[in-house]
């Protein structure tokens, strides 16, 4: 009598820990092909950056010829950055870009944020003025209308 109560027990366990399994199962591969999906895609979107931030240091060479001593800042896709668009560290040569952003926003970053970011490297290599002292001063200013946009501070987009 025990014994097949048990047995009916573990039988019940089974029916449950079968399609749990295979539940599981299919979680981790869909999340495996998720996650390769989400890979390409960030590998495609810094190809795209960094072939940006090459044209556009291009196109602002042309305009300051002193720049073509300098490499063209290095630009990392932010998955932490919430608060800013971008972000530029001036002394290491490299611009934060919040990945959050591309999502709604791609054609935004491209056009706007992006440009925003190298005018202040270019502003930092050419005239020396960091962000925090004058960020968007007056050389910064000029460097926007050289790449044909507003000088404006603030973007307007939304998450
Ligand atoms: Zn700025």
């Amino acid at each position: 009598m025990r014994r097949q109560f048990y047995h009916i027990k573990l039988g019940r366990v089974k029916d449950f820990l079968i399609p749990l399994q295979k539940i599981c199962y299919k979680i981790f591969v869909d999340n495996k092909k998720f996650r390769r999906i989400i890979y390409s895609m960030n590998r495609q979107r810094q190809f795209y950056v960094d072939s940006q931030t090459n044209k556009i240091w291009e196109t602002l060479s042309e305009s300051y010829p002193r720049l073509i001593r300098f490499n063209p800042p290095k630009i990392k896709l932010c998955n932490r950055l919430y608060r800013t668009a971008g972000k530029c560290y001036q002394e290491e040569n490299l611009i934060h870009l919040a990945n959050k952003f591309f999502v709604n926003n791609s054609a935004e970053m491209f056009r706007t944020i992006l440009p925003h970011e190298i005018a202040h490297q270019a502003d930092f290599v050419l005239f020396g003025e960091s962000e925090k002292k004058c960020g968007h001063g007056l050389q910064w200013q000029k460097i926007m209308v050289q790449l044909g946009l507003p000088a404006n501070k603030y973007h307007s987009m939304t998450l």
